[in-house]
Parts: structure tokens; C-alpha cells; sequence
């Protein structure tokens, strides 16, 4: 039986950049992924923004990791070479109700550290964007988009040139926890068994089933797997905005905003749908909720102008009825288990903060 020092399980943006740092670190590491790709799931759909860090708790680790993982972020796309642009956003409020919303949103982000966000008059707003009608305006200079799948390439290529193994179609199956490590029942059309000393969950949607794959993980310790998704349209035609317009956010997500990709392309989305299974299409009766929520802040938009595009869907582990819950990074301290560190309910802005989560695994694993 192959035995390896540390194993991280999921190829998403999260589980690569950990593979990175650890093996920047000078472990060594083998990747386990599912499918025959890396991030074919919620790394790959979602908004591609690098977010500034405004919205999150004060002190959660959601707001640290954004914050801290959005400096490095814009350092290591310039040095690596990865696509991004540092277009900035506006958070828009369309009556008088959100106004105040915008206040505490700005306050907010002061409190996480963020303290370019500016309130700017509507009329300033509207000439930035002359497609846009807002009553009041907040504006973010230091939110970007990126490239994710150039990001993923990129974290993957320092991982494998510091010695890191990728291992597709390679389904953690089953774990036992052994003295001083764990035996890993991989599947696969050939199916094989390792033992590794570390194991780094980072399977995303599926984290807390692979804690249950755990034999012997203490069950109180796994959060609920909830699925929240959010689906997109497309724009036909010119792109109507040249940097991010955000709605006051709503319950589950950020609400309907405009998102810009690289080659130009504008998106809108994503929505809140609570689902029960993995499943990304896209059901076309939703374009009509849609066209209400973009219209309150481009009345212009034309009639059938948006066509489906994809769909994510974001890893919850509170309901639709409870607070959002913050990052949950569990190491040995926390659930009793050397050498074994969980990451669950990594939704957004987990793109932005994936070096920083990075980091902060590599640091429980410390021995
Ligand atoms: C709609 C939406 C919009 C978002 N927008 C943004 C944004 O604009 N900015 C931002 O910063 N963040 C955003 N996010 C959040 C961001 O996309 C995620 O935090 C991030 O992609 C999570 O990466 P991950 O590696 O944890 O998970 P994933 O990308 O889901 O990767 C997990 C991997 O684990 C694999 N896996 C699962 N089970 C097993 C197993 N048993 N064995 C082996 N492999 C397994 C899966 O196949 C998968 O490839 C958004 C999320 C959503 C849903």
C-alpha cells in the first residue's frame, strides 16, 4: 500500500491552493479528485469577483479571509500571470428603504478593514454608469474579477512543481483512522488503498458527507450539507455597465448583481434557490424574477435580452432561516482527530480568500 505524507480531497480552487501551501511547505502531497477535471463544481460557478471584504460579520473568518485573501490574491494573480482586473463596484440603493441599508453596509465594511468604500452622490453614480438608476450609491475601488480556472491552473502548477500528485477520477470512498495517520479507500476504475499521515477535507457541497466517509469521526461534529443555488442569465449584446452594480443584498446571497467577465461578456445573477441535490440547469421560468430585480437599477433593460447561462451552487451549513453561517475550518483541537483538518460551508467569498484559507490549514497541520 502507497503511503503519503498528507492527502487533501476536492481539486476546487480551496483544495488546490491548500495543496499549494502545504507543499510549499515541503510536504508531500496528492490531490484526490472526483472528477476528470479540477473545479468542475463550485469553482468554476460562481461570480469571479475578488471581493473586497465588506459584508461579512465583524471578526468572522469570513471577513479576515477576504480581506487578507484579496491582498494576496491581486499580488499573486500580477506575479503569476493570472487574468483579473481590478474594476471596482457599485452597491446601489433604488428606494428609500435601502438607503440606510447602504449606510450599515459601508459601516460594515470599516469595521472588516475596508475603508475605501466610499458613499458617492446618485448623480455621480448614474454618470459613472449611465445605464444606471440608483437613489444612492456606495463605491468599491478595490473589488476585481478574475480568471478562476487560470487561478486553479496556476495554484495547481506551483503545487505540482513543488512535488504535489494530482490523482482525477479518484473518489475518496471510505477513511480509517489508524495510530498516527489514516488507511484512505480510494475508487476509480482501478480502486486502490493509501495510508496518509495528514488528510485535508476540501470536497466542497460533498465536505460533510466525506466527514461521515471518516470511520470513527465524531458525527456532532459534522454540520448539516445544505445546497443553496444560484443561477445566472446572460446578456445579449453591448455590455451595459463597465464595472460591478450590486442591489443591497438579500437573504442567502448578494442579490441579483452584474458581473463582467474578462472576455466582456455581461452575466446577472446569481438568485437564491434552496435545492436538495446537485443538479446545475437552469429552470427558464426563473427569467421572469430576473428582469423585476435588474430593472429596479437598469429600467432599460430590453425584453428578451437575457438567456439562460449556469448555475452554482453555494455549500450552506444554516438554513434559509437561520443566520449565514461563517467558514468552519476544523482542525485537530476542535474535533479530536490528529492530523485531520475539515473545511465546510466554504461558499462565497471563499474564491477570493482561498489563499488565506490556505494558509490558516497548513498552520493546523503544523506538528
Ligand atoms: C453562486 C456562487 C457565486 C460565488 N461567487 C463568488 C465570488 O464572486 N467570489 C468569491 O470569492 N467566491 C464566490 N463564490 C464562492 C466560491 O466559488 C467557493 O467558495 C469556492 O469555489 C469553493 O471552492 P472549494 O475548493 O471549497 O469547492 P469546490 O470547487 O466545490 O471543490 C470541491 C471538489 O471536491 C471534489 N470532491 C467532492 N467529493 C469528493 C470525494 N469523495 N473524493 C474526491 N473529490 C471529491 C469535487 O468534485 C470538487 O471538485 C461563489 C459561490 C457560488 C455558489
Amino acid at each position: 500500500m502507497d503511503s503519503i505524507e498528507c492527502v487533501v480531497i476536492g481539486a476546487g480552487v480551496v483544495g488546490l491552493a491548500t495543496a499549494r501551501a502545504l507543499a510549499l511547505a515541503g510536504r508531500e502531497v496528492v490531490i484526490l479528485e472526483t472528477e476528470d477535471a479540477i473545479g468542475t463544481h463550485t469553482s468554476s460557478r460562481n461570480s469571479e469577483v475578488i471581493h473586497a471584504g465588506i459584508y461579512y460579520p465583524k471578526g468572522s473568518l469570513k471577513a479576515r479571509a477576504c480581506v487578507a485573501g484579496r491582498q494576496r490574491l491581486y499580488e499573486y494573480c500580477a506575479t503569476h500571470g493570472v487574468p483579473h482586473r481590478r474594476c471596482g463596484k457599485l452597491i446601489v440603493a433604488t428606494n428609500d428603504a435601502q438607503v440606510s441599508e447602504l449606510k450599515a453596509i459601508q459601516y460594515k465594511a470599516r469595521e472588516n478593514g475596508v475603508t475605501d468604500v466610499v458613499e458617492i452622490p446618485a448623480t455621480q453614480a448614474m454618470r459613472m454608469e449611465p445605464a444606471l438608476h440608483c437613489i444612492a450609491a456606495l463605491h468599491s475601488p478595490s473589488t476585481g474579477i478574475i480568471d478562476s480556472h487560470a487561478l486553479m491552473l496556476a495554484y495547481l502548477g506551483d503545487a505540482e512543481a513543488a512535488g504535489s500528485m494530482l490523482a482525477l477520477k479518484s473518489p475518496l470512498e471510505r477513511v480509517a483512522i489508524l495510530e498516527g495517520g489514516f488507511e484512505l479507500q480510494v475508487g476509480g476504475s482501478e480502486g486502490t488503498r493509501i495510508k496518509a499521515r495528514l488528510l485535508v477535507n476540501s470536497a466542497g457541497l460533498r465536505a460533510p458527507s466525506v466527514a461521515r466517509l471518516i470511520e470513527g469521526f465524531p458525527s456532532e461534529k459534522i454540520p448539516p450539507e445544505l445546497y443553496a443555488k444560484g443561477n445566472y442569465y446572460s446578456l445579449t449584446g453591448p455590455p451595459p455597465f463597465s464595472r460591478l452594480i450590486y442591489p443591497v443584498p438579500e437573504p442567502g446571497g448578494l442579490g441579483v448583481h452584474v458581473t463582467l467577465d474578462l472576455a466582456g461578456q455581461t452575466r446577472f445573477g446569481p438568485d437564491v434557490e434552496w435545492v436538495n441535490g446537485i443538479n446545475y440547469e437552469i429552470d427558464p421560468h426563473r427569467a421572469e424574477r430576473f428582469y423585476a430585480a435588474i430593472r429596479r437599477y437598469w429600467p432599460s433593460l430590453p425584453d428578451a435580452a437575457l438567456s439562460p447561462g449556469y448555475a452554482g451552487i453555494r455549500p450552506k451549513i444554516s438554513g434559509p432561516h437561520e443566520a449565514a453561517a461563517d467558514f468552519s475550518i476544523q482542525g485537530p483541537a476542535e474535533h479530536g482527530v490528529p492530523g485531520l483538518v475539515n473545511l465546510f460551508g466554504i461558499e462565497s467569498p471563499g474564491l477570493t480568500a482561498s489563499l488565506a484559507l490556505a494558509d490558516d490549514v497548513a498552520r493546523l497541520l503544523q506538528t
